[in-house]
């Protein structure tokens, strides 16, 4: 198996230079060249290993040139409890109607980006050592939240890597900002930055792409990489979890091997969806894949109609991970629909960078709806969905997670639908406490971050993570803040590398 482009198919690579690379040289993802299959055998097997071993069962079939060793080298580092509050990694709770949810957030950082971010370093240096390369790897992230710590985890302490993370200075929440000023790890740099998030992530593409940049690291045996969410390095780890838990569901005796299970998922930049599409491709007996957004609904008009049109307002919402009008990862679905056609992908995609719309034909428009249900839900209605859901089975959800609630009970709601579901729940609760306790007692009643904190614990019963209780008495390693036009020199100055 190899990886091709999704802007030309002719391009081909092996798995570790997908990932190294991270996104191709003309702009287009990386995709498998063929689905692997899993057999109804093969999951049902999957029930008695750990996390960390179906994940070697996932990788074995996508990695291929990639040994055995390697990749367990990979998930056990990754997969384990020291990292994870739980031994099972992903949780998949009891029943609330037809529906369970599944908690991706018991990694170090409280959100799903975890799932991900704590394997793609091992992924990464093992990928770049496979390809002979011996620099040290330089990670740069731009971030306006949840990536940027993720990311800080995932590559902190490991061999071969340094990352560093540029945040804007009032762009992110208290507590964010709290998790990346204490980050420890001796390979770890933090920097806010006098602008926004656009600002961070132009700077960190100037310097990415500035040659002069790359020779005088080059000289100092250091080159950059990228964590970013296009890579195939974040998305192989994500269909994991699916195939994982459906055979979790069905060892829990919720489902019978060969059951339908929907799915339903918080959306964004379509990484975690289209994971779920992958594991059904694989043959794992998904139904539905319901997409669920907040107000910034281009994915729901999408599915509905066809046309992708990104020129419309933008809204800061409450489930600000959801925030985005580009979807990137819905390039590697529509190459999918359109089996692998690459020249019509480069037409849609240079309309969408263009003129910010293009259209599917309406055989694809088919395909899209014969797996995907494209739904929505705003402010007001997540907080009302946080609070009715409690109420009604004293569990209590992120706002993420409740715009995917809020949307499953709207699709019941409309087709009868009584197909056993898992609903993806990308964060803790905690690390939106603000939202979540003004949706539960009806006001906001207090401004301290640790206040909320434990009038959360208080209400939901809920253990505080370890990782966001001990915070509050961490040092502050880092507080530098830059100008924007000084990125660069900072880079490089934090690198030991002449200017
Ligand atoms: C990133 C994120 C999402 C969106 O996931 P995509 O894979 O980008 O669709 C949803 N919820 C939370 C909490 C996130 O951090």
């Amino acid at each position: 198996m190899y990886y091709k482009s999704t802007r030309d198919s002719k391009l081909q690579v092996n798995s570790a230079t997908a990932i190294a690379q991270g996104i191709s040289t003309d702009g287009g993802l990386f995709v498998p060249s063929e689905i692997p299959q899993i057999s109804m055998d093969e999951l049902q097997a999957l029930a008695d290993m750990s996390y960390a071993e179906r994940a070697n069962v996932v990788f074995g079939k996508f990695l291929t040139d990639f040994t055995a060793e390697e990749i367990a080298y990979c998930t056990s580092n990754a997969y384990n409890a020291k990292s994870f509050d739980t031994e099972n990694i992903a949780e998949i709770t009891g029943a609330f109607g037809d529906a369970h949810i599944l908690e991706l957030w018991h990694g170090p950082t409280c959100a799903f980006k975890d799932m991900a971010l704590q394997i793609l370093p091992y992924l990464l240096t093992t990928s770049l050592k496979k390809n002979g390369e011996d620099k040290k790897v330089v990670i740069l992230v731009a971030t306006s939240g949840d990536t940027g710590k993720a990311a800080l985890e995932g590559f902190k302490g490991v061999p071969g890597t340094e990352i560093m993370v540029f945040y804007p200075q009032d762009g992110v929440s208290s507590m964010q900002k709290r998790q990346m000023r204490t980050q420890e790890g001796a390979n770890v740099k933090v920097c806010a930055l006098e602008g926004n998030f656009d600002d961070c992530q132009n700077g960190v593409k100037k310097i990415f792409t500035d040659a002069a940049v790359k020779e005088k690291l080059a000289a100092g045996g250091k080159m950059f990489s990228s964590a970013n969410s296009i890579n195939w390095g974040r998305l192989a780890p994500q269909i994991v979890y699916y195939v994982s838990s459906y055979a979790e569901m069905a060892k829990k005796g919720y489902i019978n091997f060969g059951d339908t299970l929907n799915v339903v998922v918080p959306t964004g930049n379509f990484g975690n969806i289209l994971a779920a599409y992958y594991a059904k491709l694989m043959g794992v007996p998904l139904g539905k894949l319901i997409c669920a957004s907040n107000i910034n609904k281009v994915l729901t008009d999408f599915i509905d109609t066809g046309v992708y049109n990104r020129n419309r307002d933008f809204y800061a919402t409450c489930s600000p991970s959801m925030d985005i009008l580009i979807s990137s990862n819905l390039e590697r679905l529509l190459y999918l629909l359109t089996d692998g056609d690459d020249a019509q992908i480069r037409e849609w995609f240079g309309a969408l960078s263009a003129e910010g719309t293009y259209e599917v034909s309406d055989s694809v428009k088919a395909k899209l709806q014969a797996d995907f249900v494209g739904g929505f839900c705003d402010d007001a209605d997540t907080k009302k969905t946080i609070h009715d859901f409690k109420e009604k089975y004293g569990y209590t959800c992120d706002t993420h997670t409740a715009v995917a609630v809020k949307v499953y009970l709207d699709y019941i709601a409309k087709t009868g639908d009584t197909t056993k579901t898992l609903i993806a729940s990308t964060a803790s609760p905690y690390k939106f406490s603000a939202s979540v306790l003004e949706a539960i007692e009806g006001a906001q009643t207090t401004e301290d971050e640790y206040e909320m904190v434990s009038r959360l614990a208080e209400l939901s019963g809920l253990a505080i993570p370890q990782s966001l209780a001990e915070l509050k008495d961490k040092e502050v390693r880092f507080s530098d803040v830059i100008n924007k036009d000084d990125m660069e020199g900072y880079v490089l100055r934090q690198l030991g590398i002449a200017e």
